[in-house]
């Protein structure tokens, strides 16, 4: 029996969006557990990585949080691959970085019309915000992108299915939009 491929997935500063576009497969995730196995990911709940084939992230780097992830993540992978326009260019969250960390707290916490009585969280517990919010490659290589908002499941499925051929995929322009 030929063994499976290990994937590992994580998802940092997102919507999810990009992992159900993949759960959208439907009936095309069948063939690929034939041939892929998925240990850590949100899918799994597993959190802790184990040495594995392919590392994929959907998101942005907003936190330090998202940092230690996709360094330990990179580090136990041989390729890494990235889901939608939050991981491959930062996206829709680096519209935060309009704005200063203060800014930003003070909004969220303190003057959003329904807060009442509103506290900044300050513990040595908590993940720190960066400066910036900042797409994967600026934190660590990245061999392959999905871009996408999210990614349709075509694209997906047709990276993985480059992959598992041995080809790093280079996604035809015509699966660089959602339909
Ligand atoms: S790329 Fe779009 S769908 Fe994917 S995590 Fe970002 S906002 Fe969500």
């Amino acid at each position: 029996m030929v063994a499976k491929v290990k994937v590992a997935t994580a998802w940092l500063d997102c919507c999810a969006g990009c992992h159900m576009s993949f759960l959208d497969l439907d009936e095309a995730l069948i063939g690929l557990a034939d041939a892929i196995e998925i240990t850590a990911s949100p899918i799994t709940d597993i959190k802790e990585f184990s040495p594995v084939d392919v590392g994929i992230i959907e998101g942005a780097i907003g936190n330090t949080h998202d940092e230690e992830v996709a360094k330990e993540l990179r580090a136990n992978c041989k390729i890494l691959m990235v889901w939608g326009d939050c991981a491959c260019f930062g996206g829709i969250c680096t519209m935060r970085n309009l704005f200063s960390k203060e800014e930003v707290f003070r909004r969220y916490y303190l003057e959003t019309e329904s807060t009442k009585d509103g506290k900044v969280p300050s513990s040595e517990d908590l993940p720190q915000l960066l400066e910036q919010v900042k797409p994967v490659n600026q934190v660590v290589k990245v061999d392959c992108y999905v871009p996408g908002c999210p990614p349709s499941s075509k694209a997906i499925h047709y990276a993985l299915t480059e992959l598992l051929e041995g080809r790093i995929p280079v996604l035809p322009s015509e699966m660089m939009r959602f339909d």
